[in-house]
Order: C-alpha cells, then sequence, then structure tokens
C-alpha cells in the first residue's frame, strides 16, 4: 500500500508529499459525478483504516529522503476526514513536521462537526470543495451520502472561520455544464461566499476522466463564471484547459475595466494577455493604478 505519494511540485504549493488516508480502496461520503476514482457506494466511516503509527513510519521515512519539503498533504482515495484518528494523526505529524507546512484536501462535508473542526485548526492550511449552495445540487451533483445537508456543511464552514480566523481557508469549487452553472446556483454560491470570505476561492472543471458521463466547461464558459461572483471576492481559475485559449490584445482602458470586475491572477494574466498587453499592464502598476495580492501562492492583480 502506498500511504505516502510525490513530492509533487506545484506554483501555488511547492514541493509537496502527499498522505493518502484511503490507500486500499476508495472510502467516500459522496459520490462526485466527476470524480476521478471509479463509481463507488458511499460510506460514513471508514472500514479499512491505516493505523496512524504505520502513516507517521512512512512518512518519516520519505522525509528523510526527500529534503526541503514545503508542504505534507492530507488526502486520500476518497475523503480525509472520514479518518478515525484525523486529529491524532495531525498532533503526529505537528510534533516532527519543523518548518514544512500541512495542508488538507477534503471534500467538506463533514466540517460541520466541531471534532472535525479542531482537527482541521491544528493545520496550516484548509481546502475544502464546496460545488453547490443548495441540497438538489449536492445531492446530484455530489452524491452526498443520506444525511448529508449543505446547511450543515455552510454553517460548518462559517463555524470553521470565526473558530480559526487565522488558518486560511481555501475553497474549491468544481464547475460541470448543465449541473452546477446555471446563474442561480451560481448566484447562491456567491452570497454565502460573500458570508464566508475566504481566503481564496478556486474554480475549475473537469480535467481527467470522469467516473460518469458529464461534460466540462471551456475556458471561456469558466471566465465567464468567474465574472458572476462578487469582485471583491478573489476567485482563481484553478483549470487545466487554460491552455486551450489564445492571448488577445487588451487595450489600458480594457485592461483597467477587466480588472474592475474581478481581480486577476499571474495564471490568468498569461493566458489572456498577449506581451503588448503586458507590458501595459506592467506600466499600470508602475503608475501605482494596479497593485499586487499574495493569498497562499497566489498572486492577485486588483486595481488600486
Ligand atoms: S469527494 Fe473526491 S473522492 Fe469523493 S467522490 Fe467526490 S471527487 Fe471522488
Amino acid at each position: 500500500m502506498n500511504i505516502i505519494f510525490g513530492p509533487v511540485y506545484s506554483r501555488r504549493f511547492g514541493k509537496s508529499l502527499g498522505i493518502d488516508l484511503s490507500p486500499g480502496k476508495k472510502q467516500c461520503n459522496f459520490d462526485c459525478l466527476y470524480c476521478e476514482l471509479d463509481p463507488a457506494k458511499t460510506v460514513s466511516t471508514y472500514s479499512e483504516v491505516v493505523p496512524v503509527d504505520e502513516v507517521m513510519t512512512a512518512l518519516a521515512k520519505a522525509l528523510e529522503e526527500h529534503s526541503s519539503i514545503d508542504f505534507i498533504t492530507l488526502t486520500a482515495n476518497g475523503e480525509p476526514t472520514l479518518y478515525p484518528y484525523l486529529s491524532e494523526l495531525i498532533d503526529a505529524i505537528n510534533r516532527i513536521k519543523g518548518e514544512t507546512k500541512t495542508l488538507i484536501l477534503s471534500n467538506g462535508s463533514t466540517v460541520g462537526d466541531p471534532n472535525v473542526r479542531k482537527a482541521l485548526g491544528k493545520l496550516d492550511i484548509v481546502k475544502l470543495s464546496l460545488d453547490c449552495a443548495t441540497d438538489h445540487c449536492l445531492h446530484k451533483l455530489d452524491r452526498a451520502h443520506s444525511g448529508i445537508t449543505i446547511d450543515a456543511i455552510k454553517d460548518g464552514m462559517l463555524a470553521f472561520r470565526r473558530e480559526f480566523p487565522n488558518v486560511p481557508l481555501i475553497i474549491e469549487t468544481l464547475f460541470v455544464k448543465t449541473l452546477n452553472d446555471k446563474p442561480e446556483e451560481i448566484a447562491a454560491l456567491n452570497d454565502f461566499f460573500l458570508k464566508l470570505r475566504p481566503a481564496r476561492i478556486d474554480i475549475g472543471t473537469i480535467d481527467r476522466p470522469p467516473a460518469y458521463a458529464v461534460k466540462p466547461l471551456s475556458y471561456e464558459e469558466l471566465y465567464a463564471v468567474s465574472h458572476l461572483f462578487d469582485p471583491s471576492l478573489p476567485v482563481y481559475i484553478a483549470s487545466r484547459k487554460k491552455v486551450e485559449s489564445k492571448p488577445e490584445q487588451y487595450t489600458i482602458e480594457e485592461i483597467l475595466q477587466t480588472l474592475s470586475k474581478r481581480p486577476l491572477t499571474q495564471d490568468d494574466i498569461e493566458i489572456l494577455f498577449d506581451t503588448e498587453s503586458q507590458k501595459r499592464l506592467e506600466l499600470l502598476i508602475k503608475e501605482g493604478k494596479i497593485i499586487t495580492r499574495e493569498t497562499n501562492g497566489v498572486l492577485f492583480y486588483v486595481l488600486s
């Protein structure tokens, strides 16, 4: 069983080692239509549990083999917060991690549980998914285990922000054609994000073959979706579909106009702006009309 994977490199998190808390099989309380894993019956608890000692032995060995790890990422073939010893495991990691930071990638379903929130509060960064703002969408797209409600998830996220204001909370929303890309669903997500005020909202679409026959949005559609969110929200388009788009020419006025609708990231700029437009942007920065703001590894360009 491969409990540890990586290191993997990313612009946002640097050199990261992953911990798979369910290395034997998929154990998840969602069965998302877009899942990269095979479809599986949802569960509310793990039936296969790797002991904390075993995880820690594998992690210590990997940390010895690979130097200068920036992040230890808790993840799973399924949902990592269903791991029954999550809190103990995070304590054990915190005892040995030194300067390395910790991160979890969770579907957000259990954040209504105060014990889960307490465990998450001991991490350096928490990244939770939220694809839907309504129960109908949650059960249609994420096919959540019975008993999971969107209100419990939303209330749990708000409670987490109140209880652990210093732990950056990043939200990931994956858009699937005809399922959660309708203006009403996006408006409901927007209303909730304005209350939650997460450190960042990563929006994406299906990048890998999905478990069921569902369709991704194009980069252009995702870009249009990003404009349906309030301009004060730090929305980041995190999708490999970007590469399909061609850079275009933007005048000074168009650059300022675009940034008044939504902050842009370095990635957005490289995809949308041709070389001349990027030079115009640099000029606007020098003139102080545009400033940069960094949130957890992503640089945003905003109007000053
Ligand atoms: S939460 Fe993640 S692992 Fe679980 S079904 Fe959805 S995409 Fe797959």
